[in-house]
Order: structure tokens, then sequence, then C-alpha cells
């Protein structure tokens, strides 16, 4: 359609008056925005210095940790269960023959690209030992990519650091699928 089709009906903009040509209204209703803000009920925190508190943690999915026994061993048997159902491919197991009579294998090495990740829990759905959860940590960063590929010493440290606040999901009987 050309410009000057007869079919186009042309509207002449209203002209403005002086304080339209001032900004007046529209500066009103910038500064009548603003103070309804201060005033309205806050809906941001300030982070880090505020945390955000989590209805119930264990349904949250942040960091991974691998779990400990209660002899303080890595609950993992190398059954590589959660690296075959991780569909980011970001777990890397090295089983090796376990050192303890209660288990055939245990992980010389586990490791998590927790930047391939995606966290979508498949991994802890599909340990068979709950050796492997997701916790509520969502801030642990790191400055390159190896930094942020965890390895099992850094997982297990991951446990110890939220073990208290967030007791194993066998121990709790929360599933992390069903919101509480
Ligand atoms: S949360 Fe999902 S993507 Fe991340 S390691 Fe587990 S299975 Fe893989
Ligand atoms: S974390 Fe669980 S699923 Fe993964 S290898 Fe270890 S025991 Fe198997």
């Amino acid at each position: 359609m050309k410009p000057d089709d007869p079919r186009i009906q042309w509207v002449d903009e209203p002209p403005l008056g002086l304080a339209g040509r001032m900004y007046l209204p529209l500066v009103v209703q910038g500064l009548a925005v603003t103070t309804r803000h201060l005033f309205s009920k806050k809906v941001t925190q300030s982070f880090p210095e505020q945390r955000p508190q989590f209805g119930n943690p264990l349904i949250y999915r942040g960091v991974h940790r691998l779990n400990k026994d209660d002899q303080g061993r890595v609950k993992c048997v190398a059954c590589f269960l959660c690296a075959t159902a991780c569909p980011a491919h970001c777990i890397d197991i090295i089983a090796a023959e376990s050192p303890w009579p209660d288990r055939e294998k245990y992980p010389e090495s586990f490791t998590i690209d927790e930047l391939r990740c995606i966290f979508c829990g498949m991994c802890e759905e599909a340990c068979p030992v709950d050796a492997i959860e997701l916790t509520s940590l969502f801030d642990l960063t790191g400055r390159s990519r190896e930094e942020m590929v965890f390895d099992k010493e850094k997982l297990l440290s991951v446990y110890d650091m939220t073990k208290d606040a967030e007791p194993m999901r066998s121990v709790s009987g929360v599933d992390p699928v069903q919101p509480a």
C-alpha cells in the first residue's frame, strides 16, 4: 500500500499545549510512580547482605553435594546411574575397587561441570543410595571454567557446609519433586 492510497485515513496529532511542550505531565506522572514505589512493599532484597529464604531448601536445585555415610566416607558406590541419567553429560566418574568391605566400588574421581549442568535433578533421582543431592547453595562462583568443575573433595565439602541446614533426603523424607 502506497502512502497516497485513498484507503489510508491520516490522523493529525493533537497540538501540544505549553505544559505538554515542557514535558510537565510526564514529569508529574514519573514522580507519582517513584513516590508510589517509595512507600509500597519492597519486592527486592539487598543481596548479599540479605539472603533469600527458601520455604524448603530441600526442593531447591542449587549446586550438588556428595553425601557421606555415618562413618564419614563418600556414600557413592560408583554405579554410574547419575552420569547415565544426566542429559547434559556433565558428570564424570572414575571408579576404583573399594577399600571398604561393604561395597565393590567407590569413586576414585567424581567431577561435575556446574557450568554445563542444567540443574534438572535427574542425577539425584537416579541415585540408588542418595549419594548425590542438589542443595540450596546458588552462589558458589569461580573465576574460570576450571574452578566451576567441582571435584570429589569440593562436592564433599558442600555436604559439610549444608548437612545441618539440609539433612539428607533419606533422613528428612522430603521428596524434591513434591513441594512441601
Ligand atoms: S542436575 Fe541434571 S544436568 Fe545437572 S548434573 Fe544432575 S542430571 Fe546432570
Ligand atoms: S552418585 Fe549415586 S548414582 Fe552416581 S555413581 Fe554414585 S551411587 Fe551411582
